[in-house]
């Protein structure tokens, strides 16, 4: 079946269920204005769909995508990446989530062309200048990995990166006064998460282990 028609096959699944089965909850939901308490900062991959990965309903997450799952540092006054700004901006003042997750994966294309770049952002490919400015905002991870583990190869300091990547946008999140302020009254929680998709785990970052830990025990394991 052509991609596009197994869209419209999805959708007629999702008229049955919500259009039909469940109606009435359908129909007293879409009253309602949004509300989720949760904003997840993902990557656009194809492959890592918060909510598909965590069964959440129609409503739960407020979803920001991009190349990388980025977020850039607050800048006062004019801002340069105004698309990510206000989504956070809007989930954190207007909708009050309670939780930011990013979600960073393994086997990301745009680390890997944050990797391929050199020090100065010069990229491989000249043709990948939007890919290149964007994924530099976060150059600090590759800068780190490149210089504390450029002896290990080069896949495995891409997955490196890309744990560090989201550890940096987690960082440059704090920087914006309105996270700030929930942060210190504690309304607000920040989550790093790695999403290892051949293997299907997915992985939180333990702030007082530093490291990067199994969201949910294996079974028989200790951790
Ligand atoms: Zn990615």
């Amino acid at each position: 079946m052509d991609s596009y028609q197994e869209l419209i096959e999805g959708y007629k699944a999702f008229r049955h269920k919500y259009l039909q089965q469940d109606f009435d909850d359908y129909r007293s939901w879409a009253a309602t204005t949004q509300s989720p308490k949760v904003m997840v900062i993902g990557c656009s991959d194809s492959r890592v769909n918060p909510a598909i990965l965590t069964h959440a309903g129609l409503g739960d997450i407020f979803a920001a995508n991009n190349v990388a799952n980025i977020v850039p540092p607050y800048e006062a006054g004019r801002h340069s990446h105004l698309s990510i700004g206000a989504a956070v901006q809007f989930a954190v003042l207007n909708l009050k989530v309670e939780h930011v997750i990013v979600m960073a994966h393994s086997g990301c294309g745009g680390v890997k062309a944050l990797m391929s770049s050199d020090e100065s952002g010069e990229q491989e490919r000249p043709e990948d200048d939007y890919i290149q400015g964007w994924v530099n905002v976060i150059k600090e991870a590759r800068d780190a990995v490149k210089s504390e583990m450029g002896d290990r190869d080069f896949d495995e300091q891409c997955q490196i990166c890309e744990m560090e990547g989201a550890l940096v946008s987690i960082k440059n999140l704090t920087g914006y006064p309105y996270v700030r302020e929930a942060l210190e009254e504690g309304r607000l929680d920040l989550h790093a998460w790695y999403f290892h998709i051949e293997t299907g785990e997915l992985l939180n970052y333990n702030h007082e282990k530093g490291q990067y830990q199994r969201l949910v025990k294996a079974p028989g394991t200790m951790q």
